[in-house]
């Protein structure tokens, strides 16, 4: 068997002998046009590594868990909702989002959106908002502008 290089080159946000997979399970959530590589997973490490990747227009799914994410934008500019606030994002700008924080990235400044994302091996599950949920967050105009702004198709 083909020893297995520890290292894996990089070109086009894409990296050696990782798959580009589908964000979630199609139909499992709302989202649009978004990519997932899962860059380190492996029994001995208690957390992982994914990128994920939104063309523009694109839209992760807007949920909230007890597990944290910890983030780096890697490519391009958007913006996110972190709670009750939107902000714009950019190449290097690092993103906590704390557990039970209602979160949705999307590719909305007219190109692409990458970022790296550290999560627990072992997590929950997200949940979805509830219909009153959502219309609570759209209660804020800078908010319901984001969730149904002209990326929202
Ligand atoms: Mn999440």
């Amino acid at each position: 068997m083909a020893k297995k290089s520890p290292i894996r080159r990089f070109a086009d946000f894409r990296w050696e002998g990782t798959d580009v997979l589908a964000y979630k399970e199609e139909g499992s959530a709302p989202f649009k046009a978004i990519t997932r590589q899962t860059l380190f997973h492996d029994p001995a490490l208690k957390g992982e590594l994914r990128y994920f990747e939104m063309a523009s227009g694109g839209y992760s799914t807007l949920e909230r868990h007890d597990h944290m994410h910890a983030v780096l934008i890697l490519r391009g500019e958007g913006e996110c909702l972190i709670g009750g606030e939107v902000h714009k994002v950019g190449t290097n700008d690092l993103v906590t989002i704390e557990p039970w924080t209602w979160h949705q990235f999307r590719a909305n400044a007219g190109q692409p959106l990458g970022f790296l994302c550290m999560v627990n091996a072992e997590r929950d599950k997200p949940s979805l908002p509830s219909e009153d949920e959502r219309k609570a967050m759209e209660a804020d105009p800078v908010i319901a502008a984001f969730l149904n702004g002209p990326a929202h198709k």
